[in-house]
């Protein structure tokens, strides 16, 4: 017999050989038709696999990160064994499962595919996942394995071979396909209810563009139609959010050749938004307890040598200039700067917590063919912030940044958010991790413990920590249900110790203090990017670049119409006036164009009475107001951040 451990805690006797799915159908049989994979060990294997010795087990489904990506893996294994049909001798390198769905690099040998023979391999698809074809596993001597694809005439699987040890080589069979693959994979192709095969690219033999271009399919699978439905609804809506075109659109920002690839641009409706975002962050930091601090956008070779970043960052940042014989960098990050601000002074206990916020601009060297939009930028505007504590302050310090997250997320309207905790490995402490094993555990300890308390949904991540401390990513989804990586906070118990950071302690002895780096609002950059979808470029009143369109119906009322912008720009709210000569419904489609959120209509009544018309974007006439009284509406909204 042998002993299997649950996730919950729970460990029960198996017979030796069971399998995952064996042990799922012991369970419930619901939930043995919902296993995709399991992890064994902490290792993902098919779920059929025979399991020998005691194990920790977690099941994997659909709602698993591990699990999708096994199901759209398994999904590029069905798609070959389709192609393989269609296109006869072609040759496959390798189909791996991507952030959405899967591809699969293929040598066709002088065919091409088009975008009709995509519709036929999908239904092809279809055909073969009702066949519900086992993914069989079978371990394989090098040399058999070698013999196969040699028989084939496959010098991709041969040379993915050459790199392969003897005794570590499966093939995998599924119908009439077989692949050389580790796996794991789904139990059968039933799974696969749903496919669509999105793209066609050329992709060169491992990327490197002197090899032979290979095709490469893009595609995604699911348990059910109506998910990919949903999710082609999600990606057709997804387009008309799209950032780059509403931040074109709506005056938010562009790019120049001249000034170069990822330095964005911002122009004025875009220096708006984040003046407001600013003023929002200085707010909240302000009643926090921070203190705000600026720093240079530069610095000496020697403070990124200090602080590890070179060499080992080296690639991702602008390469140095040089006066007055030394190397001056760009800034990748503001930690440097913060800790030399720290260390200007000496600091006691008593004034711990000591936390710095700036929003510090940053340059990235990312590889130009990795540039998107707002998302991918080489200049941003960091959110950040250095908190610089003791072992005793952490979870209260650590539990308000969380807090600080709630609070923007129920401004921002964000409903769905998850925080992924990335822990050390106790193994690679010493070479991955910083050899400092109380300390990770004490800090990932206290980290579980305020995400538990304070009820936030988070995942555990294991051996994705940081060098120098776990690492907390915050996910967040817009209105649409689009994923993005907002920000990553950091705890951090090496660059303390690298920059000789101290503060006396009670015993008045020097102690090195623990830091939290976090940004809650990520980058201007991408956080624009994600409220560009999130809200359809309709900003909210307070964020909105222009909040109230004038709009005289005709010439004769622009001096009253005049009046009221004055008003309204004296109460310090955005207002412009329309005083082209159009017809008063173009104006009012004009202003819908531009999603500003009042518009005011000025006619013969409204001067008469001093009055304004109101329309409220998305809700439309709202009658007649006198002008005193809509502009305290309008400024408990503002105010209210509503
Ligand atoms: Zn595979
Ligand atoms: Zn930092």
């Amino acid at each position: 017999m042998i002993r299997i451990s649950f996730p919950d805690g729970a460990v029960r006797e198996f017979q030796e050989g069971v399998s995952s799915l064996d042990i799922a159908k012991s369970i419930s049989e619901g939930l043995a038709r919902k296993v995709l994979a399991a992890k064994v060990n902490g290792e993902v294997w098919d779920a059929t696999r025979p399991i020998s010795m005691d194990a920790s087990l977690n099941l994997l489904t659909w709602d698993d990160s591990d699990g999708k990506s096994t199901f759209w893996h398994s999904s590029a294994h069905l798609m070959a064994e389709a192609v393989e049909v269609l296109f006869p001798g072609a040759k496959f390198w390798v189909g791996p499962a991507i952030e959405k769905g899967f591809y699969y690099d293929i040598d066709l040998g002088d065919k091409t595919i088009s975008e009709d023979q995509l519709k036929d391999m999908e239904k092809l698809m279809n055909e073969l996942a009702k066949k519900n074809s086992a993914y069989v596993r079978k371990a394989l001597p090098k040399q058999e394995a070698i013999a196969y694809f040699e028989q084939k005439g496959d010098e991709y699987k041969l040379d993915l071979l050459q790199g392969l040890q003897d005794g570590e080589i499966t093939f995998y069979t599924q119908g009439n396909f077989t692949d050389l693959c580790r796996g794991p994979h789904i139990p059968h192709t039933g799974f696969i209810k749903a496919i669509k095969l999105m793209s066609i690219a050329g992709a060169y033999w491992k990327g490197d563009e002197k090899n032979k271009q290979l095709t490469r399919i893009y595609g995604v699978t699911f348990p059910s139609q109506k998910e990919l439905d949903e999710y082609l609804a999600m990606l057709e809506e997804a387009k008309k959010r799209d950032h780059r075109k509403l931040g074109k659109e709506l005056g938010i920002f562009t790019f120049d050749d001249e000034v170069g690839p990822g330095l964005p641009l911002w122009l004025p409706n875009g220096a708006v938004v984040i003046e407001e975002l600013e003023k929002l962050a200085k707010e909240t930091e302000n009643a926090a307890g921070y203190k705000r601090v600026v720093t240079p956008h530069i610095a000496k070779e020697s403070l990124y040598h200090t602080s590890g970043h070179l060499p080992y960052y080296q690639d991702s940042m602008y390469p140095p200039m040089e006066l007055e014989g030394t190397k001056y960098y760009l800034k990748a990050m503001n930690c440097p700067h913060h800790h030399k601000i720290f260390s200007s002074d000496a600091r006691s206990y008593k004034e711990l917590p000591v936390r710095l916020a700036e929003y510090g601009t940053c340059y990235r060297y990312e590889q130009s063919g990795e540039l998107f939009g707002l998302m991918r930028v080489r200049c941003l505007h960091m959110n950040d912030a250095h908190i610089y504590c003791t072992r005793e302050q952490f979870a209260q310090e650590f539990r308000a940044v969380n807090e600080m997250y709630m609070k923007y997320f129920k401004i921002f309207g964000i409903e769905k958010y998850v925080m992924r905790l990335s822990l050390h490995d106790p193994a690679k402490l010493g070479q991955k991790y910083i050899n400092e094993p109380e300390l990770w555990l004490e800090t990932e300890a206290m980290v579980r413990n305020v995400l538990i308390e304070s009820g936030i949904p988070y995942v555990e991540v294991p051996d994705e920590g940081a060098f120098y401390g776990p690492k907390i990513d915050v996910q967040i989804w817009s209105a649409i249900g689009r994923e993005f990586t907002l920000a990553t906070n950091q705890v951090d118990f090496a660059q303390g110790r690298r920059f000789k950071l101290t503060f006396t302690n009670k015993d008045n002895q020097p102690e090195t203090p623990l830091i939290i780096h976090r940004a809650p609002l990520g980058t201007h950059e991408r956080f624009i990017g994600f409220l560009l979808e999130h809200y359809a470029g309709k900003f909210p009143l307070w964020l909105a670049p222009v909040q109230v369109k004038v709009l005289p119906i005709s010439e004769k009322f622009i001096p009253y119409a005049a009046n009221v912008v004055d008003e309204l720009k004296k109460a310090d709210i955005r207002a412009e006036l329309d005083d082209r000569n159009e017809k008063i419904g173009k104006k009012i489609r004009d202003t819908e164009i531009l999603k500003i959120p009042y518009m005011f209509v000025i006619g013969e009544k409204e001067v008469n009475e001093g009055l304004v018309s109101v329309r409220k974007q998305g809700i439309g006439d709202q009658g007649s107001r006198p002008v005193s009284e809509i502009l305290s509406t309008l400024i408990s909204e503002i105010k209210e951040r509503q």
